[in-house]
């Protein structure tokens, strides 16, 4: 049992307090794909304008749209084809009244067109035939008829995503449309990760003599690459202070982060808290949520001079993920520039069935996703609520979040959830 004399703190307030202080890494300057879920730590302005000149929306004829005035279906009007242009190519000479040139999407627009017929528009056969000596226009077309204008997407110099913005995939190719084949953005957060206990063997290990597979530093690493980090696998340590305190003080050397599993109780051989002391400030809190045991945070010192946060997480490896996902993700999404704390959805659903917590602390239980017969979303209790429950976890794509104040919730209620695991569209019925 904690002997801390302090009431629990409200999830909110140790949150707060260890982002104190928390700031987005230095920037550094890197190949466009290896910004993809990055944040800019620049202004990206254009180097061009775009489109950088007139060109063609369609495959089609480049015209002079006052010589197909009087075009009709019927009675088409002939004009001479005195060239081609193509994507990537400048145009041969220029559209004199009476003439047009075969033109393909996004093609410079030839001197003397100010307008595009689409070649379903014509009587000339569309793809890869020759080219005809004459083409009938079977519409008339207004002056600007499928042309992109010049400048008319951005124009050279313009602001194209402003420091701050996170270059998800569908904001890369616009880097490079902007001119730019490297971009500055936050560095990564290293977040090195250490699991201790006497117990513990490293996965695919065979179990014997008492002996459990440490799975939570890999959940937990997994975590890190998740919330845009890069985990440093610090291994297991035995239930031993010194053994520990130099595995920190490794971490400490090489992170923005060091995260501890297990150990951080009150217990007989807990050692990682006086660990923790020598080698920073550590404060050990109690924190009012569900799972959630007594966590240890601080910060220390490297030796060139950084501070690092120290976070000492509950070992059970269902504490561990959902106390890693409620304060450290957030710290993880500051230092990377992201904005938001921590970057989940939260949907409403209705529970299946009834839940019941303890009633002192904010509870956070695995669930399941689903459509309800109504339409709507509802969250099914994944299995068993106990600290140590995998297949629980394993099953679940959210936590059901019950309030503090709360113990009982009928099945109907609604709640707030934490997506995990966003399940996407629905596939379409064929
Ligand atoms: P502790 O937080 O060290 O008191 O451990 C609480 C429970 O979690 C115990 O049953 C431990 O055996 C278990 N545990 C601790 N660390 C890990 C780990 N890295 N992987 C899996 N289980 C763990
Ligand atoms: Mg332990």
């Amino acid at each position: 049992m904690s002997t801390d004399p302090l009431p629990p703190l409200r999830l909110e307030e140790a949150r707060a307090r260890m982002l104190a202080g928390v700031g987005a890494l230095a920037a550094e300057t890197v190949p466009l794909l290896d910004a993809l879920e990055r944040v800019l730590a620049e202004d990206v302005h254009a180097r061009d304008t775009l489109p950088p000149w007139d060109d063609s929306a369609m495959d089609g004829y480049a015209v002079r749209a006052a010589d197909t005035s009087a075009a009709q279906r019927d009675r088409p009007v002939v004009l001479r084809v005195v060239g081609e242009v193509a994507a990537g190519h400048t145009a041969a000479g220029s559209v004199e009244p009476g003439t047009a040139q075969r033109i393909l999407t996004g093609a410079m627009l030839p001197p003397g067109a100010d307008a595009v017929v689409r070649v379903e528009d014509t009587d000339a056969p569309a793809g890869t035939a020759a080219l005809p000596e004459r083409v009938a226009i079977h519409v008339p077309v207004g002056v600007g008829a499928s042309i992109r204008v010049a400048g008319s997407d951005v124009r050279a110099g313009d602001l194209v995503a402003a420091a701050g913005t996170r270059l998800t995939a569908h904001r890369i190719g616009a880097m490079a449309a902007a001119g730019r084949a490297q971009v500055a953005v936050h560095r990564r957060p290293r977040v090195a990760v250490l699991a201790t206990g006497d117990e513990l063997v490293p996965p695919g290990t065979p179990l014997d003599g008492g002996r459990i597979t440490d799975s939570s530093s890999s959940g937990v690493a997994a975590q890190v690459m998740d919330a845009g980090g890069v985990p440093v696998a610090l291994g297991i340590a035995a239930d031993d202070r010194g053994s520990i305190r130099d595995r920190l003080r490794a971490g400490i050397e090489t992170a923005d982060i060091v995260v501890v599993c297990g150990g951080v109780s009150l217990g007989a051989h807990d050692e990682v808290r006086p660990a923790l002391d020598e080698v920073g400030r550590v404060d050990l809190w109690r924190v009012a949520i569900q799972p959630g045991k007594p966590l240890a945070f601080g910060r220390a010192t490297s030796t060139d001079g950084r501070t690092v946060l120290l976070f000492g997480l509950p070992g059970n490896p269902v504490s561990s993920f959902v106390t890693f996902e409620l304060f450290v993700r957030p710290v993880l999404h500051r230092m990377a520039g992201r904005s938001g704390a921590g970057g989940r959805t939260i949907i409403r659903a209705r529970l299946t069935d009834p839940v019941s917590t303890d009633g002192a602390r904010r509870a956070f239980q695995r669930v399941t996703l689903e459509r309800g017969t109504d339409g709507g979303t509802q969250a099914r209790l994944s299995g068993g609520q106990g600290s140590h429950v995998l297949s629980a976890l394993l099953a679940a794509n959210g936590l059901a979040i019950v309030p503090e104040g709360i113990a009982e919730l009928p099945a109907g209620a609604e709640v707030e959830v934490m997506v995990l695991d966003d399940p996407g569209w629905p596939e379409e019925e064929g």
